[in-house]
Parts: C-alpha cells; structure tokens; sequence
C-alpha cells in the first residue's frame, strides 16, 4: 500500500555521552521501502544514529518517529524494527532453522507455523537445504544469509544493517550486497544500513546521508552526492577530488566563468559569486596530454606513474597553480613514464564547482 508518510522521522535529534555529542541535531526523512544508506569516516555517529533508530540508545534531544508514531521513549522490543549486526551473532549452539523461527517462537507462534515461515525465508536469502546446519559449519556469507533470514522473518517495519559485509571479502561482499539490494527490492522493505565504504554505498542505496563530526554533511541520491556535491567535505569524500582554489571571474544564474592558472572554464553555476572559489576535479577528469606548449593548458611533471592493470595512477606536479594532482586514466599502454613534462585539461563534465565553502 502506498503511504507519503516516511517509514522513519528524526526531528532535531541529539545524543550526547557526557562531554561527547555523537549525534548533533540531525533530522531527516526515510521512505518505506527504500533502502538509505549512513555513510561517513570513524566516528561521525552513523552506528549511534542507527542504534537510535532501534531503539539500542535513547535520544538526549529530539523526536524519532516510525511509520508516524513517536517512538522517542520507547524501549527497542516496542519498536517494530530489526537489526542484523556486523558480527551477525547467530546462537551458535542451534542451528538454522532454530536460529531463523526463534524470534517467532519468542512471540508465541507454534512449532510448525514458525517452521513454515522460517523455511520461506530461508530460501528467499538462498538456504534451503541448510536448516540443519550449525552456524560454525557455514561460510561467513551463509552466515550473513541467516542473519539477513532471521531479520526479515518477523516482517518488522524497518531493517537495520550495522556493516553487515564488513567481515567479509572482497568478492563475496559484492554479491551479498546485490543479495540484500535485491531482496529489499522483491519484498519493498525499508532498510537503513550503515557502511564506512563510499563504494558500497553508492552500489546499493536509493539515498545516502553522508555524516561528518556528528552531523549530516549532505543527503541526496548516490548520483547528487557524487555529480553535486554541496561541500568540500562531500567532494572529497566521495571519489576522492583534487580541490583546487580558483577565481570565478563572472557567473550568472546558468554559467560561471572560471580562472584557475593559465586555464579559462565555461561552467554550471551553483550560486557562486564571482571571487574565489573551489572546484572539485575527479581524478578521472584530469587530461594528460603530450602538447605541453599549446595555450590555454596548465603544465606539470609526471612525479609518480603506476600501473594498476586496467587503468593507471598519476601524481602529476602543477606549476601554475602550485598543486600537486591524482589523475587515473584507462591508458595503459602507453603509459606516460615518471619525469615527462606534460599539458593538462580538464574533461568539463567531471569537474564541479563547490556551493558553499
Ligand atoms: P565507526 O565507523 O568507527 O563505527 P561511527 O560513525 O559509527 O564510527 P559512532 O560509533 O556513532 O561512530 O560514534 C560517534 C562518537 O560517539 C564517537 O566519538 C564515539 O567515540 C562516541 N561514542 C559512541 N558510543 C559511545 C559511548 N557508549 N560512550 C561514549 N562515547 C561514545
């Protein structure tokens, strides 16, 4: 049924551990059955904002509503959410299909009817065939399929996702992502999941809050996030930009004119003054080309060239402006060797002007 009313509210929330503010007056907004990622470095609060959400840690300021009630002061058994912990932490000592049906048994279901529903959502994640199996004789991907089974049996409103691959690797943690993308898109769950890798995030969510020292630093789709960004912070954090200080010489409310070094840029505006500026250059922007001389170019040095099989890392040395830029290139043949002196432009399509900062 389609319902306006966002399956999750946080109005101004704050949660202080003494003299710390782990989460400092944050509010949005989920939808029902989307899936919206918290993403940000170390301890920007995102695990505290998701335990808030369950109800594991109380608010010190501020409204959470689920589904349109508010929940603030409830205890997390009040809430109709579940969580599926980092560490899974399946009962070692039942087995599958104990560990799927316990939470129904918890609520009172018979034997067979938890059994029934257990074994549904067993094959849904992919397991049917495992309901005897201990935790320890299954894979850490199985195990994460469990706990996903597990979670998802009681039908909450909304599923938490505490680093759910980070015990995997590399390979295994791609396809239980697209696992649990495409779960949550079967059965139209709403789901916030929290990662610290921008990647993750950008493959599976319909939006991300990305947060930075306790606040939201922007929320957006993946591609606002990575074409619009709204600050430094999010440039950066997000496909790794090189940050350059340029001159707006003109702009009006389509185009900006922009001067960085002996390079003149015709840009989208993003309400910027003319004056200094920042614009944001993904590495896969810059354009190495072997005419140094021609105008209009800025010149550098190739100070470190490296060969990563399927596209190449630059640091290239900049005269003017005096920076030093990250720069990839599907060019693996030839490469551009260490100390060759080259001109750079930029692709105008990968490079943005920052709004705020
Ligand atoms: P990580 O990716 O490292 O898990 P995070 O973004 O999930 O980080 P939180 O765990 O939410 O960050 O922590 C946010 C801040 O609150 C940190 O400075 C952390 O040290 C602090 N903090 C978290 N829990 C507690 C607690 N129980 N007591 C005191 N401080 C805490």
């Amino acid at each position: 049924m389609a319902t306006d009313r966002p399956a999750v509210r946080f109005e101004g929330v704050t949660k202080k551990y003494g003299a710390v503010t782990a989460v400092d007056n944050v509010s949005f907004d989920i939808a029902p059955a989307s899936l919206v990622t918290l993403l940000g470095p170390s301890g920007c609060g995102k695990t505290t904002t998701l335990r808030l959400i369950a109800g594991l840690e109380q608010t010190s300021t501020g409204r959470i509503l689920i589904d349109d009630k508010d929940v603030t002061l409830l205890s997390a058994a009040e809430r109709d959410v579940s969580m599926v912990f980092q560490s899974y932490a399946l009962f070692p000592h039942m087995n599958v299909m104990e560990n799927v049906s316990y939470g129904l048994r918890a609520m009172g279901l018979g034997r067979a009817q938890a059994a029934e529903r257990a074994a549904e959502k067993l094959s849904l994640v992919g397991l049917s065939g495992y309901e005897k199996r201990q935790p320890s004789e299954l894979s850490g991907g199985q195990q994460q399929r469990v706990a996903v089974a597990r979670a998802i049996v009681l039908e909450p409103k909304v599923l938490l996702f505490d680093e759910p691959l980070s015990n995997l690797d590399a390979k295994l943690r791609r396809r239980v992502r697209d696992e649990i993308r495409g779960l949550q898109q079967d059965l139209a769950l709403t789901m916030v999941y929290v990662t610290h890798d921008q990647e993750e995030a950008l493959a599976v969510s319909d939006r991300i809050i990305v947060m930075n020292a306790a606040r939201v630093a922007q929320d957006g789709t993946p591609r606002d996030l990575y074409n619009e960004p709204t600050n430094r912070f999010i440039a950066d954090f997000m496909g790794d930009a090189n940050l350059l200080d340029v001159e707006v010489l003109s702009s009006n409310a389509t185009s900006a004119r922009v001067k960085v070094g002996p390079l003149l840029l015709d840009m989208p505006a993003r309400g910027n003054a003319p004056g200094p500026a920042m614009l944001a250059v993904r590495p896969n922007a810059v354009r190495i080309l072997a005419d140094q001389a021609a105008t209009g170019r800025m010149r550098g040095r190739v100070i470190k060239s490296s060969y990563l099989g399927d596209h190449m890392e630059y640091r290239i040395a900049i005269s003017d402006p005096a920076v030093e830029l990250f720069a990839t290139s599907p060019d693996v043949t030839p490469a551009v060797a260490e100390g060759t002196m080259v001109g750079i432009d930029f692709d105008p399509a990968k490079i943005v002007l920052i709004k705020d900062d």
